[in-house]
């Protein structure tokens, strides 16, 4: 008997997958594919002849800790405590799910707004809690109004994703004063914040959870190094929440991994000191930009995109195909791998809309932009 009978393998590995068999210029899974900074495999490198090979505390390496707390400071002008209000984590993915494990109780009911990143219904589930799914408009703002329908004496969690992955759009200060209009409404609902993608906004500002008064005692913030410093499979990044619910996620997160492999957290403490994270905004806006102008005359129509490193395309004047029909064979007859967004929603709600990562270097980014154009 499955206990989570209708999880399939995830679009990311299928498509990828699909991908490498067919030979495909991947734009699926959302990874870079150029070089990592050399500053940090020098530093990994240097300290592979270390003494760094052990477990580190628990909770995480405590230079690095104390690294995240400076960031969250310099970034967004908050004061945590690294020692209690700080978890490293490996990868995003773990803080998401320990901390939905520590928090949601048999029962409760968690809202997730769809289009939804994949991996939050499933913890829920697991709790035997249950997911309440509600759309985002067809622009991809939050719709309050059915946001508040789905709210209920047993909401114990709504989880945003700002930057949102699959559609790039950001929060604004009305949605962040339209979620305390609501949650004022039920002080027991908790928000977790996926902020993976905080450094890669555009034209507007990233509005962290961080930076919200109302939030600091009921938010649970989760980031990715694997983002921000272009190394996803090292599968690093951390979890800041006021203590009361810090100590719970600590109590799952020492049975779940204990702590986290040391040598990258060793390595990325000592990288925090010259990295500058405020220039990914403008490096990854140079791609979307170039992206963007090498598709002009293809027939895809491109939405806006104001964050993360993903680019939503229509293809309706290309074909009446569902879209994962046509991502598969968008690989199979023109040699591009991408995801289509309707399993991103739990009713499946096909539009006809891909999406294609563009953390790319410019000239798989050109390659790929030629197939498209000749489609
Ligand atoms: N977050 C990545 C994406 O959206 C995928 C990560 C994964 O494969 N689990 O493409």
């Amino acid at each position: 008997m499955s206990k989570l009978p209708n999880v399939t393998t995830s679009i990311f590995s299928v498509m990828s997958k699909m991908a490498a068999e067919h030979n495909a210029i991947n734009l699926s899974q959302g990874f870079p594919n150029f070089p990592v900074d050399e500053r940090l495999t020098d530093i990994i490198a240097k300290l592979a002849k270390e003494n760094v090979h052990q477990y580190t505390p628990m909770a995480g390496y405590p230079p690095l800790m104390d690294q995240i707390a400076k960031l969250v400071y310099t970034s967004y002008n908050r004061k945590i405590n690294p020692e209690s209000e700080v978890l490293v984590t490996a990868g995003a993915t773990q803080g998401i799910f320990t901390s939905i494990l520590a928090l949601v109780k048999s029962g409760d009911e968690v809202v997730i707004l769809d289009p939804s990143y994949d991996s939050y219904e499933s913890p829920v589930l697991l709790c035997h809690a249950k997911p309440v799914r509600v759309a985002l408009n067809d622009d991809y703002t939050p719709n309050w109004e059915t946001i508040e329908k789905a709210f209920s004496a047993k909401t114990k969690m709504i989880i945003i994703n700002n930057p949102h992955n699959p559609t790039g759009k950001i929060l604004t200060d009305e949605d962040f004063l339209q979620l305390e209009k609501l949650l004022s409404k039920y002080p027991k609902a908790l928000v977790l914040s996926d902020e993976v993608y905080e450094y890669i906004t555009f034209e507007e500002k990233h509005i962290s959870a961080h930076t919200i008064e109302f939030l600091l005692d009921r938010c649970i913030m989760v980031s990715s190094f694997g983002k921000s410093f272009h190394i996803t499979g090292w599968k690093i990044g951390y979890t800041v929440a006021p203590e009361y619910l810090m100590k719970e996620i600590k109590k799952v997160h020492q049975f779940l991994v204990f702590s986290v492999n040391s040598i990258s957290q060793v390595a990325i403490s000592h990288y925090l000191d010259v990295v500058d994270v405020q220039l990914l905004g403008k490096f990854y806006q140079e791609k979307r930009d170039y992206f963007q102008k090498l598709l002009q005359n293809s027939r895809f129509e491109l939405k806006p995109c104001e964050g993360t490193y993903f680019q939503v395309a229509s293809y309706t004047s290309i074909s009446n195909d569902d879209d994962v029909t046509f991502c598969k064979k968008l690989i199979t007859d023109h040699g591009v791998a991408a995801i289509p967004i309707s399993t991103f929603y739990s009713d499946h709600k096909d539009q006809k809309l891909i999406r294609f990562c563009f953390a790319k270097d410019n000239l798989t980014l050109e390659a790929a932009a030629k197939k498209l154009c000749e489609i």
